[in-house]
C-alpha cells in the first residue's frame, strides 16, 4: 500500500514536472514570435503596395521626424490656397549651381553656390524633407498632403556644376537631389554619376539629345529619346530610372504617351503651381528657382514671380 502511494506520488510530481516543461516551451515560443520583426505594431500605418517597377517606399523613411503640425505653420509668406483634391509639394527646378556669369540672358539659370547653400540651409531649419522620385509618386497614389512639410529638389541637364557645388552642399544637409541627365551628352563624369548615386541622389532621365519633343511624332525617335535614355542611365547606376524630365519643358501628346508606357511613374515639366494630382503625374509642374532668397521663399508658399534681382 505504501508502495503504491509512492509510486502514485512520484507519478505525479513527474506529471506536474512534464506539465511545466510544457508551459515553459510555450511560453518561449509565445515570446519568440512576438519579438520576430514581422509580429512588431508598425508605428506609421503601412502603406498599400504599389504595382510598379520599383516597390515605392515609405515616404517618411528619411532622418526627419514625422511633425504633423510643421505642414500648416510658418511659412514665411502666407499659403496660396490649395487646388482641391491636390498634393502639395513644391518641386523645384535647378539648372546651373555654380558662380552667376556676366551674360545677362543666361544668368535666370544660374544659381549661385552661396544661394543655394542659403537656400538648402533654409529648408533645413524649417524641418523640410526632400523627397525621392519613388515617395512624390507614392503621395499622389495616395492622394494626400505629406505629414511634414516637403519639396523634390531637382537639377536639369547634368551640367557638371552639379557635381561639383550642388552635390556637396546637398550631402551635407542630408538631402536627396533629383538630377534629370542627358544620356548622349552627360556632363558629369560616369565615376561621379556613380558615386551621387550611391551616396542618396537620384539619377533620371531628360531624355538621350535634349531633343524638343513637342514636333516630334515618329515612334522609333521618341522610343530613343525616352525608352533608350532610361535603360542607358539605368546601366550607368545599376538603379532603376523611375521619372522624365521633357527637354525645355515641351511635350506633345504622343511624347505624353510614351512616356506613360515605358515604365516610368511620371513626368515632369514647368509650372507655376505646387499642387499635384496622380491623374497629371505625366506632367507635373515645377517652380524655377532664381538667385534670389525672397523669391525662394515665395516658392514654398507656392507664390509664382519672375524675379531679375539676382543675388
Ligand atoms: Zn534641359
Amino acid at each position: 500500500m505504501l508502495r503504491r502511494m509512492q509510486k502514485t506520488s512520484i507519478s505525479h510530481s513527474k506529471m506536474i514536472l512534464y506539465l511545466v516543461i510544457c508551459d515553459l516551451v510555450i511560453i518561449w515560443v509565445i515570446a519568440f514570435v512576438l519579438s520576430s520583426p514581422k509580429a512588431r505594431i508598425p508605428l506609421l500605418p503601412e502603406i498599400p503596395s504599389v504595382k510598379s517597377e520599383e516597390q515605392a517606399p515609405d515616404p517618411f523613411s528619411q532622418r526627419t521626424i514625422v511633425d504633423s503640425w510643421n505642414f500648416a505653420e510658418k511659412y514665411d509668406f502666407i499659403p496660396v490656397d490649395q487646388r482641391p483634391n491636390s498634393v502639395r509639394v513644391p518641386i523645384l527646378t535647378y539648372h546651373h549651381v555654380a558662380p552667376l556669369p556676366s551674360s545677362k540672358s543666361s544668368r535666370p539659370y544660374f544659381v549661385s553656390p552661396e544661394m543655394f547653400e542659403k537656400q538648402m540651409k533654409h529648408l533645413d531649419k524649417k524641418h523640410y524633407k526632400s523627397l525621392t522620385p519613388a515617395e512624390l509618386y507614392n503621395l499622389l497614389l495616395l492622394g494626400e498632403n505629406p505629414k511634414q512639410k516637403s519639396v523634390m529638389i531637382t537639377f536639369d541637364d547634368g551640367n557638371y556644376d552639379n557635381f561639383q557645388y550642388a552635390y556637396p552642399i546637398l550631402k551635407k544637409y542630408d538631402f536627396t537631389g533629383v538630377f534629370y541627365i542627358v544620356s548622349d551628352k552627360i556632363g558629369i563624369p560616369i565615376s561621379a554619376l556613380q558615386e551621387m548615386s550611391q551616396n542618396g541622389m537620384v539619377i533620371e532621365s531628360h531624355s538621350a539629345t535634349h531633343i524638343d519633343l513637342i514636333p516630334v511624332t515618329d515612334p522609333a525617335t521618341l522610343s530613343y529619346e525616352i525608352t533608350t535614355s532610361k535603360y542607358k542611365l539605368q546601366s550607368v547606376t545599376g538603379k532603376g530610372v523611375t521619372s522624365f524630365s521633357y527637354p525645355g519643358c515641351g511635350s506633345n501628346g504622343s511624347a505624353v504617351s510614351t512616356v506613360a508606357t515605358s515604365g516610368y511613374l511620371f513626368a515632369v515639366s514647368c509650372g507655376k503651381s505646387i499642387d499635384h494630382s496622380y491623374y497629371g503625374r505625366f506632367s507635373l509642374s515645377r517652380m524655377h528657382v532664381y538667385s534670389n532668397f525672397e523669391n525662394f521663399k515665395k516658392i514654398l508658399s507656392g507664390i509664382w514671380e519672375v524675379t531679375y534681382d539676382y543675388e
